[in-house]
């Protein structure tokens, strides 16, 4: 059988992440390709999620999530955004925050509808935009993945501008919510007029390094929280169970979690584009995620091909995070979010392996 994957999926192909985790197991490569973390979230809510199981949290969830989840994720939005937001209506728990981006498209667009992304753009935006059927059309404003910006609140208020003049609707991705190293994170559903339009999606996965719980959420007003809804529940319906009883632990961490969260982070970033500088590559400024990008001589895509083999690193051509993949041609994205000795590893490879030409 030839040609059997729907149109509408035609040239998305197989994500740039499985196919160089793949090679990083093949090669035996240091894998700072794939951004997940090498350790474990918190102890206490790794054992909230085991205790949750073994009381016998293993059916269906309801629809829109367990209800101490959507308590959990209503109080996160007060309590460091001053976010009022309904747990029953204005709350659904997803399949990570990829399922909440997938249901929001199939739930609110009409094919051919047009959708707004900001490139570089993550694939998932573009391939479930294509599956709604829907249009993109793309604008250049360096998002946090995988650029590591932080948009200021000057910058979002002249998007909230655009999006209140001509009665939009915005949907935001913010899982790196909490690794901010520079500036803080401001959601767009905080800017006057916002609220009501904007449909905000979060996860569990990049704050309680968590990344294969695959519990997301979508917050809104109820329309906008509906939509998602109509959409998720012939998706997935409603599982990871005992995983969403463990979430509503891990959002109520206290502050110092948070803060030591950040500072973690902030301190690997150091330590990465320190080692990458050493190796006589130039890391561009990180103001959040677990991600850097430096600039590589020539083509990063032929870079990255080739870094298995002669340092034994992976890591993400940036780009392919573009339409014109010219305009990432040079940078390189590497995930800090690994074990100090993990990130020494690659360093000492990429000295080693000294070139930063594809060559
Ligand atoms: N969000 C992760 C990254 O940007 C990858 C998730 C995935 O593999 N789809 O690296």
């Amino acid at each position: 059988m030839s040609d059997v994957i729907a149109s509408r999926l035609a040239g998305f192909g197989t994500t740039i992440f499985t196919e160089m985790s793949a090679l990083a197991e093949r090669t035996g490569a240091v894998n700072l390709g794939q951004g997940f973390p090498d350790e474990d979230g918190p102890a206490e809510v790794l054992e909230a999620a085991t205790a949750a199981m073994r009381d016998g949290w293993n059916q269906y969830a309801p629809l829109a999530g367990v209800p101490a989840l959507r308590a959990a994720i209503a109080a996160h939005q007060e309590r460091f955004y001053g976010l009022s937001v309904d747990p029953d209506a204005g709350v659904q728990v997803t399949f990570g925050a990829t399922e909440a981006i997938a249901a929001a498209m199939l739930g609110l667009l009409e094919p051919g509808d047009e959708v707004v992304v900001f490139e570089p753009l993550y694939d998932s935006y573009g391939a479930s935009i294509a599956m709604a059927g829907a249009v993109r059309r793309v604008v250049t404003l360096r998002p946090h993945n995988p650029t590591g910006k932080v948009f200021s609140r000057a910058e979002l208020e002249a998007v909230a501008e655009v999006v209140r003049e001509h009665d939009l609707v915005a949907v935001t991705d913010e899982v790196y919510e909490h690794l901010v190293y520079e500036g803080s994170h401001v959601p767009l559903a905080t800017l006057e007029g916002m609220a009501d339009r904007t449909l905000t999606i979060s996860s569990l996965g990049k704050t309680f390094s968590v990344t294969g719980w695959k519990i997301g959420w979508a917050t809104g007003p109820p329309e906008l929280v509906g939509a998602v809804r109509a959409a998720k529940q012939f998706l997935s319906f409603a599982g990871g169970t005992p995983l969403q009883v463990a979430g509503a632990a891990a959002l109520a961490m206290d502050d110092v979690f948070y803060a030591r969260l950040a500072s973690s982070f902030a301190a690997k970033r150091d330590r990465l584009c320190d080692g990458l500088r050493a190796a006589g590559l130039e890391p561009l400024p990180v103001a959040g995620t677990y991600f850097v990008n430096a600039m590589v001589e020539g083509d990063g895509v032929e870079f990255c091909r080739a870094l298995p083999e002669r340092a034994g690193v992976v890591a993400i051509p940036t780009a392919v995070f573009y339409d014109d993949p010219d305009v990432g041609r040079s940078l390189v994205r590497f995930a800090f979010c690994k074990r100090d000795a993990v990130i020494d590893e690659a360093v000492a490879r990429l000295v080693a392996g000294g070139r930063t030409s594809a060559g």
